[in-house]
């Protein structure tokens, strides 16, 4: 059996590649916090093959090499996906030496062990590299756009460094690695509180409460189901691919366009919610799209489900969420 280890493995994308590798028969090891990850998220999953531990990754009581994971010492070390990060731009007011100890330090400790195992590391990077993109749609090969003293630094720049860091070891420490940067992902185990759009409005929509736009709406964004990104994951992590490839649904829409949707999907019989417009987020990316033709050419990986499809899975797990956990 092939051993994985998955920080953030009980975060809302963490929790996602838990039940797939599982299902691949693959035994994980999730390792988290708390922060923003939640025991809701993994409490379903009853398997001889899992495991959790709840640690801190950028401040262990014990280095990540020197832990004692049962399932290490019965199957030794295949892999390691570090995506433990808080991911919200609320989370970055919040949580912003916690965003930067675990890109920093933490990918130091996920490249580590991943090396002492010879294991292959698939780090958990984004589309935030490229900043406020001057280039449209985004390939690997931009540089970026980043304000390195913004509000959205602390994430964008940790990420940055995460990849650096990576890529590093790659070029002159031998380390196997995949980079995946991940593009505006969303589906089930999303916190409703967590801030992000696809959340705020679609609680705002389930509540009949008006949506809250920033800025005037025509900002873009390309939304992708959470088993969409997990797919392309698992294909990047079982290649051999070894340079950053865009993991995203090129299919962009504005800010407008999508509460438009969420408004069809939520309305049920009752009115139109209505728009309240608040002032734009500081350094709010204008535009983002991935172009996905390294993805493509690559894994064979292309997005499957549409966000009818997606949003509608994704607004009855909130609705659940709603009627059963009035906190969230
Ligand atoms: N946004 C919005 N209303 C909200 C939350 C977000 O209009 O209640 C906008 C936000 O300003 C941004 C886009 O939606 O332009 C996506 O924001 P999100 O927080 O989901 O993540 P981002 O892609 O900016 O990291």
């Amino acid at each position: 059996v092939k051993h994985i280890i998955i920080t953030g493995g009980a975060g809302f994308i963490g929790s996602h590649l838990c039940d797939r590798f599982l299902k691949e028969g693959y035994a994980v090891t999730a390792v988290d916090n708390f922060l923003t990850g939640r025991a809701e998220n993994i409490n379903h999953i009853n398997d001889p093959n899992f495991s959790f531990w709840q640690l801190n990754v950028a401040n262990p009581d014990l280095p990540l090499v020197e832990l004692d994971f049962k399932l290490l010492r019965e199957y030794g070390l295949h892999g390691v996906l570090h995506f433990a990060c808080p991911a919200s731009p609320v989370d970055f007011e919040r949580f912003p030496r916690e965003i930067l100890e675990v890109d920093s330090i933490g990918t130091l400790a996920a490249i580590d062990i991943a090396k002492h195992h010879s294991a292959r590391l698939i780090l958990a990077s984004t589309s935030e590299v490229y900043g406020d993109p001057q280039l449209h749609p985004q390939k690997e090969n931009y540089w970026g756009n980043v304000n390195t003293i913004g509000p959205r630094a602390c994430y964008d720049e940790a990420k940055r460094f995460a990849e650096a860091a990576v890529s590093s070891e790659q070029r002159w420490g031998g380390l196997n690695a995949g980079i995946v940067r991940i593009f505006n992902t969303y589906g089930p185990r999303m916190r409703l509180n967590d801030g992000r759009v696809v959340p705020n409005l679609c609680g705002q929509g389930l509540r009949g409460e008006a949506f809250t736009i920033h800025g005037d709406g025509f900002q873009t964004r390309s939304f992708c189901y959470v088993d969409d990104l997990v797919d392309g994951v698992f294909k990047l992590f079982e290649s051999n691919v070894q340079i950053p490839v865009n993991i995203g649904n090129p299919q962009e829409r504005s800010i407008r366009d999508f509460a438009d949707w969420v408004n069809i999907l939520t309305r049920g019989k009752g009115r139109d919610r209505s728009r309240v417009y608040h002032p734009p987020r500081e350094d709010d990316p204008k535009q983002r799209c991935p172009d996905i033709s390294r993805a493509k050419s690559l894994l064979g990986w292309e997005p499957k489900v549409g966000l009818e499809e997606g949003l509608s899975k994704t607004i009855a797990y909130f609705k659940k969420e709603m009627m059963t956990n009035v906190t969230h």
